[in-house]
């Protein structure tokens, strides 16, 4: 049995069955065995050439003797691997280094493989390729099952990868992918939200997990801990089972809220609503108990699809998520495509630096036909219900006033065309850099309302990559330096009147609940699994309590303190979610 600690991202305890993906293309590290394995590893060596044996044949027989090239191919491969001498320098370096099978597999091929690509002769040093698809073909017989398995599951799994983006984690099958851990990733990273957003239980930041389980492994994901266990022992399935069953209940009794104010015991009442980057997830937050949209993250409608959206598949989007909010607010941020959520293989060009390169309003600014054609969708949609508009990552007053021209030079084309759109519409924008929180005076005199995205604003303020789980322990919303910077936005919304949220997951954190309010916050926006949870916090403090918190915290000047502070008090406020 073997514990790992990541960072958790998406609540809940799942135990079953690894599935490895992505495992394809890196190295399999050293792991040591004992003597005492070595006959299962060396047999584990020889059940893979066989089902690699089995596989290939299988596949040559479908192909037929009409694909002449390909079948060349499968001989030289069947070939290597029917190579008894192959075989035995692998099961050799097995019992005689005491190591895994995977890295007796991927040591000894490599091997070959370099000492291919030297020979002169162009015929041999093509060779080398061959043999890493051998080896790739062996890595997935021992390994699990390949990539596309995901897609097709008939058991439940917990999916282990390296790095997963969010349009492969918004593919996972509910039914059947019943936990996520990963090497890579934060907190706040679009893979980590998507997760929460399915309510998947997840860890992330496992540092080299996907190459040290084996598919096939039993593997408990604690998403509540950050914990992920390898192959455990009975005693501790037990337990995690009954662990598992409190938390579920815990839902369960949260569940009840679903009709009650957000209400705090001192009678502010809090807006509560839900962050969704599909419409089917409208529903789900009506569920939970949620007052409408804070957040719809629609460029999940290009990463999710091979080509461009039309203006129609927008407009339909955003009537089936109105459908459920008919007379709620729900507010659609324009597309903010770029950074973690690229769509690399379609029409953007990779960038060195695409945290700080042309994501979001930006790329939006410069590739207008795109832009307009969501802004019409949104301006139709607007007649169905309550509509608001938000532009994402403004950095300065001249990129909004941009903005708002244009979305001007759209209402205007819509009008000559007699397509009814509300000319009321609010506009807000999203508060997600340094720069735009300093601006925060000028910003609010130009929009209906802002929203804190604190996922960015944390990562421009503290310059640490959100996905990047190699600094993940240098980036947290509970700094002082972005403390300051949320003050001073929600200060200079209060002055010009206009609703400030928070829609970060900082604000999904029950931690931070009590401190947000203290702030002045008084409409939050979150993942829809995380609205009963939050809610609980909300009806169980007061306002008094928490301005108390909030001028305790805003003394302070150390991020670990304020953040062990927080913590105490939650627990406080309702122990089972810790
Ligand atoms: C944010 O940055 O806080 C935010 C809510 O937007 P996203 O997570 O989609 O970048
Ligand atoms: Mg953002």
């Amino acid at each position: 049995m073997d514990i790992k600690k990541g960072i958790a991202v998406s609540p809940g305890i799942s135990i079953a069955k690894s599935l490895i993906i992505d495992s394809e293309d890196y190295r399999i590290p050293r792991r040591p065995i004992e003597p005492s394995q070595r006959l299962t590893e060396t047999q584990r060596v020889k059940n893979a050439f066989t089902a690699a044996i089995a596989e290939l044949t299988r596949l040559a027989a479908v192909q037929g003797k009409s694909a002449g090239k390909i079948m060349d191919i499968f001989a030289v491969h069947l070939r290597f691997l029917k190579d008894r001498t192959l075989r035995r320098k692998i099961t050799d370096l097995v019992r005689s280094d005491l190591v895994t099978a995977e890295y007796a597999v991927s040591s000894v091929l490599r091997d070959v493989a370099a000492h291919f690509t030297k020979v002169k002769d162009q015929y041999i040093s093509e060779r080398a390729d061959d043999i890493y698809d051998i080896e790739r073909r062996l890595l997935k017989q021992l390994l699990g099952r390949k990539r596309e398995d995901v897609a097709n599951l008939t058991e439940e799994v917990i999916v282990v990868a390296r790095e997963l983006s969010p349009t492969q984690t918004a593919g996972f099958d509910r039914e059947y992918v019943k936990g996520i851990a990963s090497d890579a990733g934060g907190r706040t990273s679009h893979a980590a939200i998507v997760a929460r957003s399915l309510g998947i239980p997840a860890v992330v930041a496992l540092e080299d997990f996907s190459e040290y389980v084996r598919g096939g492994d039993t593997v408990i994901v604690d998403g509540n801990r950050g914990i992920v266990i390898v192959n455990p022992d009975e005693q501790t399935i037990g337990r995690y089972r009954e662990y598992s069953q409190e938390f579920t209940a815990l839902e369960h009794r949260l569940d009840a809220l679903r009709d009650l104010p957000a209400m705090t015991r001192d009678g502010v009442e809090i807006k509560l609503l839900g962050n969704i980057e599909f419409p089917d997830e409208a529903a789900l937050v009506l569920e939970r108990g949620g007052q409408g949209i804070g957040l719809y993250r629609t460029e999940f409608l290009y990463l999710n699809s091979k080509t461009e959206p039309t203006e129609q598949q927008h407009y339909d989007a955003y009537a089936r998520t109105l459908k459920v909010f008919k007379d709620r607010p729900v507010i659609i941020r324009t597309m903010d495509l770029g950074a973690d959520k690229y769509t690399q293989s379609k029409r953007f060009a990779p960038e060195p630096n695409p945290m700080l390169g042309l994501r979001s309003i930006r790329f939006c600014l410069r590739n207008l036909t795109l832009f307009k054609t969501q802004l019409r969708a949104i301006l139709r949609a607007s007649t169905l219900g309550q509509v608001k508009i938000m532009f994402p990552l403004i950095t300065n007053l001249q990129e909004l006033k941009q903005a708002r021209l244009i979305l001007r030079d759209v209402m205007e084309d819509l009008a000559e065309q007699n397509i009814p759109y509300n000319r009321d519409m609010e506009m807000g924008i999203m508060i997600e850099t340094p720069s735009a929180a300093l601006t925060a005076y000028s910003l609010a005199r130009n929009v209906d309302f802002f929203s804190i995205g604190t996922n960015d604003l944390t990562q421009y303020t503290l310059a640490v990559d959100r996905g990047n789980e190699l600094v993940s322990t240098l980036y947290s919303a509970a700094d002082p330096a972005v403390l300051r910077l949320i003050r001073t936005v929600l200060q200079d919304a209060h002055k010009a009147r206009i609703d400030c949220s928070v829609c970060g997951e900082m604000a999904s954190e029950p931690e931070h609940i009590m401190l947000l309010l203290g702030m002045g916050v008084r409409t939050i926006s979150i993942a829809p699994p995380m609205i009963p949870e939050i809610k609980q916090i909300i009806r169980s403090a007061t306002i008094e309590e928490s301005n108390q918190i909030a001028r305790k915290v805003l003394g302070m000047n150390s991020e670990s303190h304020i953040s062990s502070y927080l913590r105490t008090v939650a627990r406080g406020v309702l122990p089972e979610a810790f």
